[in-house]
C-alpha cells in the first residue's frame, strides 16, 4: 500500500505538544524530539465469524457501507478494549444479524489492512467458527444489504475486499471439505 498513507507518514505533529519535531522511530512508531512523547500504531484487535448452513456453506455478508460498499464480508467487527475476543464476536453477531452464539472454537488468526479516511489501517482478525442458535429469523442491521451462504469452493476471492478474509477463506478451503 501506498507508503504516503502509512500511519507514520500521516501523523505530522505532536498530539501532546503540537511539535513538527514529530520523528519515525521505528516501523510503526513515532517520537516527540521536543517533549519525548512515544506512539506506536498497533495493530487493533478485530473478531470474525465462520458460520456454516447445513449445506456446508458458509455465511457472507454484503457490505452496505464504505470502505468497500457491496462487497462480501464475514460477520464481526473490533473488540473493545474491556473485551476478550470471545465476547466481542458474541456481541458483535446479536448486533449486526440478532442471532445467539451457541458454541464456538477458535479457527485463527489473520493480519489486516486497509485504507479509512485517507490512512492505513491495521487490525489483527480473531476468526472462530461459530454455531448459531438458529439461522431463521436474522434481523441485519443498517451495514449489512443481505446475508448469503457459499459454498467454500465456490466464492469468488475478488469479492472479498479484505486479506485477512481471502486467507481466512483459503485456510478454510484447505482444512475442510
Ligand atoms: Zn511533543
Amino acid at each position: 500500500m501506498d507508503s504516503k498513507i502509512h500511519p507514520v507518514n500521516v501523523f505530522k505533529f505532536c498530539p501532546c505538544c503540537g511539535s513538527s519535531n514529530y520523528i519515525t522511530s521505528g516501523p510503526r512508531s513515532k517520537h516527540c524530539e521536543d517533549c519525548s512523547f512515544d506512539y506506536f500504531f498497533n495493530a487493533s484487535a478485530a473478531a470474525s465469524a465462520l458460520i456454516f448452513d447445513e449445506k456446508g456453506r458458509l455465511m457472507l455478508t454484503r457490505r452496505a457501507i464504505n470502505p468497500h460498499k457491496g462487497k462480501l464480508d464475514l460477520p464481526g467487527g473490533f473488540v473493545e478494549h474491556d473485551e476478550t475476543a470471545e465476547q466481542a464476536i458474541i456481541r458483535e453477531l446479536n448486533e449486526e444479524l440478532g442471532a445467539e452464539v451457541e458454541e464456538m472454537s477458535f479457527f485463527g488468526t489473520f493480519p489486516n489492512q486497509y485504507e479509512f479516511s485517507g490512512m492505513i489501517v491495521f487490525t489483527l482478525d480473531s476468526t472462530f467458527i461459530i454455531k448459531l442458535k438458529s439461522l431463521e429469523n436474522l434481523k441485519p442491521q443498517d451495514d449489512i444489504t443481505a446475508v448469503e451462504y457459499h459454498h467454500l469452493h465456490d466464492i469468488d476471492l475478488d469479492e472479498l475486499p479484505f486479506l485477512s478474509m481471502r486467507n481466512t477463506i483459503e485456510q478454510l478451503q484447505k482444512t475442510r471439505k
